[in-house]
């Protein structure tokens, strides 16, 4: 199938009635003239709410009254959109009605409790796609797609590994007859095992997705449609004086992902620059204003990019006795750390110890303590803030370093990075 064009919207373009009537617009105005797969996420904040009501669930605490929020809002835009629930909406889409939708997620919340916590929080908070779809689709009248059974995953709850080939071949299968009828709607952040349990492909995974979807579809492009003008240098609630970068390269973007750049989720980029789609970040609320057009491409010096990582953790490991950091004691470090599922985001090392900053996890932190205290003395200290400039210079570190007391910092030929206690820039 040619031409096909993947919209990902964000929750912050599905917040409310008028966020989803707006998207309505902009399908109907730019998306209507290809096939086009849309893939929206939870709508708003529902992902945290949804957090919170599974943190309640397994604690064993009293969650009916943020359920019942949970679902006064949801119930509050379809009927704010004119969405009857008893009729399949204004398209014939297979969507399942809220209330189904609600009493699937209460029962699931009911046993929630002994056994394996990733697991279940997937099969819990997965739970803002599917409502945010089931309203969305019928509201634009949208042909509703379940992704789970498409997307397949590995076991890996909560950062479900793809397999490639099957999604591939289940995607192809089942789409262009579908696409060549109207628009798809679908979830991001979601996919499913080869059994059928619901996995999470990673918090902000929507845009992922979107990579999915057009990687295996070979699509003309991905549109990712947000509250901000492009790609930034930086956060604009942190820096008033942001630039726009008109046109980037897959590997720079790629690059600002890892370090935190909360624009586009970092597994985002690898598919596209595979099959060479192109990437456009646009505004919902300009949405004829350029945006940022990512794709294989030669460009001058950019302006520096500034990234920060809040939640961080400084976890240093030394070794008893004075024993020296070894290669020995690395390896088992690092097996410890993918063992608790602790990513490095930064590290160094010394004489007798060995420093990571990871993004912080009581529950894991506490795990790689258990498996590691044997051999270690452990330390760790959180609050903390992982600043890295991207192709920085002389005055972009002054401007940022400033007034600030640096617990740790490093520096490559493109790079400069630290961490330091949390405060506002
Ligand atoms: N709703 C999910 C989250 O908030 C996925 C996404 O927004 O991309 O993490
Ligand atoms: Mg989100």
């Amino acid at each position: 199938m040619e031409n096909v064009q993947v919209y990902k919207f964000g929750g912050a373009s599905v917040r409310d009635a008028n966020a989803i009537r707006n998207l309505e617009g902009i399908v109907r105005r730019y998306g209507n003239q290809q096939p086009l797969v849309i893939v929206v996420s939870a709508m708003g904040k529902t992902t945290n709410a949804l957090e919170q009501l599974f943190q309640l669930a397994h604690s064993g605490q009293r969650y009916e009254a943020p359920l019942a929020e949970l679902r006064a809002f949801h119930e509050n835009v379809a009927t704010e959109l004119g969405i009857n629930n008893d009729s399949a909406g204004r398209a014939s889409t297979p969507a399942p009605t809220l209330a189904d939708m609600f009493t699937d997620l209460s029962d699931r919340l009911a046993t929630v409790g002994y056994g394996d916590y990733d697991r279940q929080y997937d099969q819990i908070v997965s739970f803002g796609e599917l409502l945010a779809t089931c309203i969305v689709a019928r509201a634009i009248g949208a042909q509703w797609l379940d992704c789970r059974p498409l997307i397949r995953t590995d076991h890996t709850w909560r950062e479900g590994s793809l397999d490639w080939p099957t999604t591939e071949l289940n995607i192809s299968a089942a789409l262009p007859e579908l696409l060549a009828q109207g628009p798809v709607l679908t979830q991001g952040f979601l996919g499913g095992t080869a059994g059928g349990a619901t996995t999470t492909l990673g918090r902000e995974g929507s845009d992922y997705t979107a990579a999915i979807f057009a990687y295996c579809l070979r699509a003309a492009g991905v549109t990712i449609w947000k509250d901000v003008a492009g790609l930034l240098n930086a956060d604009p609630k942190l820096f008033p004086d942001t630039v726009r970068y008109p046109e980037i390269s897959y590997r720079e973007t790629i690059e600002m992902a890892y370090y935190g750049a909360s624009v586009i989720h970092p597994k985002t980029l690898k598919p596209l620059a595979d099959r060479g789609i192109p990437l456009r970040v646009k505004s919902f609320l300009e949405p004829e204003a350029e945006g940022t057009l990512i794709h294989e491409c030669q460009h001058p010096a950019l302006a520096p990019a500034f990234i920060c990582k809040a939640d961080q953790c400084l976890l240093s490991f030394e070794s008893k006795n004075f024993a020296f950091i070894s290669e020995e004691n690395l390896e088992v470090i690092f097996g410890a750390l993918a063992q608790a599922k602790l990513k490095i985001n930064l590290m160094q090392n010394s004489a007798i110890s060995f420093s990571v900053c990871t993004d912080f996890s009581e529950r894991r932190v506490h795990k790689l303590m258990d498996v590691l205290r044997e051999h270690f003395t452990l330390h760790y200290n959180t609050g903390l803030m992982l600043f890295t400039i991207k192709n920085y210079d002389a005055a972009s570190i002054a401007r940022l370093t400033e007034g600030k007391r640096l617990l740790l910092e490093q520096r490559t030929r493109n790079t400069f990075q630290f961490v330091c206690k949390t405060e506002a820039p």
